[in-house]
């Protein structure tokens, strides 16, 4: 729907298209036109088996990692070490198409284009798709890189349960692989000479920049708090304002105090989740939770951000929880550096959306990425968008950095 006819006779465009039409059913809600696309599912299968068919039809070597993460080759990765591209094919619930499936297709797609175009790399060249990126189903993100890095240990992961309480363990079971067998996968990693992902910006800069491809330069710092508030539970129609100890008042005023804050230090500041007890409509709240997400690209703005809110919270008695902090994850200046020098006209970009080339990147592998122009800037949603003519331009950037980094021959 809405997307400009492929351009006739473009090769590329044909590619892209062919699978961009192959892939898009996949997991698609018919009730709200989301997708649906977690792990260890059917729908994980049909987007693995996919996957396993583009390969195929490339004379690619399919291997899966001790995660189950797919890997598909060109060239030998244990003669020395590849050039890796690629991103995730699961979602958010309900959520769009090009988030992650976009940097899988564009890298296939670019792999054509460098064939066709008789180009023949120096170094082997990868292709991935890292399982559970988004943690739809088990609660933690980029599950399928964490676990390969070390970054998350596998008793951990292992042990994540879903909303019905089925664990990772079972799951990997249900889905064929062994649990016993996932982890720490040095051999793995010792392939990767570099990775640069593709994806969708989930933003509007290159909107304002009027360009149609970035190059993306780190990862913001960013963190999530757990805010609970004290109350008492009373009735609704005859307790007193002024008898009241209600949960509810502190945890509504520091959501406007996360705005406050948030807009004076430039960063960004969210309260998207939070519990009521009793949770009845005539009932004064006893307790109120509230969960924090905050994000930006100065550490320091972050930190005095989420200290304004933690006061505010501290006011009305609450305690508060650090969940967790990452603090910056910069990408390989080389490795950009050497992106710039194929792509000139692309601007730099910092994201405040995880990815797997951040674990990557934290794990010290060098990594980068490129983001492609979001119309709308919207993500997570069946509304995200990106324009045919501006996905084949990021084919094209792709392959150009392919081919730099595989050496031209
Ligand atoms: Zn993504």
């Amino acid at each position: 729907m809405g997307h400009p006819a492929p351009r006739e006779g473009s090769g590329l465009s044909t590619s892209f298209g062919a699978m961009w039409a192959a892939i898009t059913p996949i997991g698609r809600s018919s009730a709200t036109g989301g997708y649906r696309r977690y792990a260890l599912t059917r729908t994980d299968h049909d987007l693995r088996e996919w996957f396993a068919g583009e390969a195929t039809a490339r004379d690619l070597d399919l291997t899966t990692d001790r995660m189950g993460n797919q890997w598909a080759w060109w060239g030998n990765p244990d003669a020395s070490s590849g050039i890796v591209t690629g991103s995730h094919l699961d979602s958010v619930p309900d959520g769009g198409p090009f988030d992650g499936p976009l940097g899988v297709v564009s890298s296939f797609a670019a792999l054509d284009r460098l064939r066709a175009q008789g180009f023949i790399p120096a170094r082997p060249i990868g292709i991935v798709h890292f399982g559970d990126e988004e943690g739809a189903r088990f609660g933690v993100a980029c599950a399928g890189s964490r676990v390969i890095t070390g970054t998350m240990t596998a008793d951990r992961a292992r042990g994540l349960t879903d909303a019905d309480g089925i664990s990772m363990a079972d799951a990997l079971r249900s889905a064929g692989h062994d649990p016993q067998t996932i982890g720490h996968d040095p051999e793995t990693l010792g392939r990767i000479g570099c990775f640069v992902e593709l994806h969708v910006e989930q933003g509007r800069a290159l909107i304002d920049l009027g360009q149609p491809v970035a190059i993306g330069t780190d990862i913001w710092p960013h963190g999530r708090w757990r805010l609970d508030f004290p109350g008492e539970a009373n009735h609704a129609g005859t307790t007193r304002i002024d008898d009241r100890r209600d949960a509810m008042i502190g945890l509504a005023s520091t959501v406007l105090v996360a705005r406050a804050a948030a807009t004076g230090h430039g960063c960004l500041a969210t309260i998207g989740k939070t519990r009521l007890v009793p949770g009845g409509v005539n009932a004064i709240p006893s307790a109120a939770t509230a969960w924090l997400d905050a994000r930006g690209a100065d550490e320091d703005a972050v930190r005095d951000t989420v200290a304004e809110i933690v006061a505010s919270a501290g006011a009305y008695g609450a305690s508060v929880v650090e969940e967790s902090w990452t603090p910056v994850t910069r990408f390989d200046h080389a490795l950009i550096t050497r992106l710039r020098g194929v792509l000139p006209s692309a601007p730099l970009l910092g994201t405040g959306a995880g990815h797997d080339a951040g674990i990557l990147a934290a794990a010290g592998i060098p990594a980068a990425m490129l983001f492609v122009r979001n119309p709308t800037g919207i993500s997570h949603s069946p509304d995200e968008f990106a324009e045919r003519d501006d996905c084949l331009l990021g084919v094209e950037a792709l392959a150009t950095v392919i081919a730099d980094l595989s050496g031209r021959s």
